[in-house]
């Protein structure tokens, strides 16, 4: 497509209309334009235009963004809030318009029922520390959702329900094919009623008889304490509506857990690693470490004769355990001893008369010129 289009212009709504106004105007476009409806070659990009168009005029932070700099981008995205563009793992805004306007229900024979909404499914990342103190998310997705006009029923005010004229009530269509193999015969959805088995005389005009419409949805989720990644938190009533007021999906949000560039994680066990300078290692001493938690900081006590990557334990310092709420996990510290990359005139001294009373034998003394270098060094620093 050649030039882009004003937003506005492709829905054919004023600058100032209201969400309702714009949401109608989409309905009757996509309607328009979609490629399952409509024979013009050029359905999908026409369809793809009216979409994205709403995607934008209809998420007050993109319309503001797009009003002031001509971009649903403008500064400030990416805020608080989690761009559904990578959470979603249930539907996108196509899967959403086939299942709206093309029989997208889908259940085996028998007789009709009314179509329940589909559970959807996303992703959330958290972070470890939000993962240790629990959080709360906003996260935003585009659903199905019980139409605002109708309030699910599908029908404008005083509509009435009769028998569909074109499966006589049973909700499925059965066509006869033939084939090498004879007559086969089978069945589906009735078009007419997306399996239902009833019409309504007069629908609603802003749902087209659906008795939902495709929303754009912000929700918070409650992340508890000590989540594991993979968990699946399950949000009641959040995912598809069902067809003219049958109950809603669920949404289905699966919780990643970041890595974290300090600590490993291993069920409610934390592991992270600490520096300990040779000579505090041979004789033990505490080191602070900063906990997974706001301003934690663990003691942690070295003993003497601490060798490179032994482990030490401090209990109650891990992730919280979310099957047993106030207690933690453990931490494991492992301990990198450090030996000193550059060593000052005593410093050296010292460690020399060290090594004499472990009758090491040590490399020879460096020269007078490499002596006075280090004296200056010393100096300076
Ligand atoms: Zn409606
Ligand atoms: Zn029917």
């Amino acid at each position: 497509m050649a030039e882009k289009r004003d937003y506005y212009e492709v829905l054919g709504v004023e600058r100032d209309a209201d969400q309702r106004t714009i949401k109608r105007a989409f309905l009757k476009k996509a309607r328009e334009v979609h490629p399952d409806v409509s024979d013009d070659p050029d359905a999908e990009a026409k369809f793809k235009e009216v979409n994205e168009a709403y995607s934008v005029l209809s998420d007050e932070q993109k319309r503001a963004n797009y009003d002031r700099f001509g971009s649903a981008d403008g500064p400030g995205m990416g805020s608080g809030y989690v761009d559904f563009s990578d959470i979603f793992g249930g539907m996108g805004m196509d899967d959403i318009f086939s299942s709206f306007f093309g029989g997208g229900s889908s259940r085996g024979g028998g007789t009709a029922r009314r179509t329940h909404g589909r559970d959807m499914a996303i992703t959330l990342t958290v972070t470890l520390e939000e993962a240790a103190r629990g959080c709360t998310k906003t996260v935003s997705y585009d659903r199905l959702s019980t139409c605002e006009d109708c309030h699910g029923t599908g029908g404008a005010d005083g509509a009435k329900e009769k028998q569909c004229p074109r499966c006589h009530g049973t909700g499925f269509v059965t066509t006869v094919q033939r084939s090498i193999f004879g007559q086969v015969q089978s069945s589906s959805p009735c078009p007419e009623c997306h399996g239902d088995g009833t019409v309504i005389d007069r629908p609603c005009d802003m749902c087209g008889g659906q008795g939902r419409m495709p929303t754009h949805e912000k929700i918070d989720i409650e992340v508890p304490a000590g989540i594991a990644s993979g968990r699946q938190l399950r949000v009641r009533g959040y995912g598809e509506a069902g067809f003219r007021g049958a109950p809603s999906g669920d949404l289905i949000v699966s919780v990643q857990v970041a890595e974290h560039d300090r600590f490993q994680r291993s069920g409610d066990d934390l592991f992270c690693t600490v520096d300990v300078p040779m000579a505090s290692a041979a004789l033990g001493c505490t080191v602070e470490v900063a906990g997974i938690l706001d301003d934690e900081r663990v003691k942690v006590e070295i003993p003497a004769g601490t060798q490179f990557g032994d482990a030490i334990t401090v209990d109650g310092y891990g992730m919280p355990c979310s099957g047993a709420p106030g207690t933690r996990g453990r931490l494991i510290v492992r301990a990198a001893v450090r030996v000193p990359e550059k060593l000052t005139g005593p410093q050296r001294e010292a460690l020399e008369r060290f090594a004499e009373a472990m009758g090491e034998t040590t490399a020879p003394r460096k020269t007078v010129g490499d002596r006075i270098r280090d004296a200056i060094d010393d100096i300076l620093e």
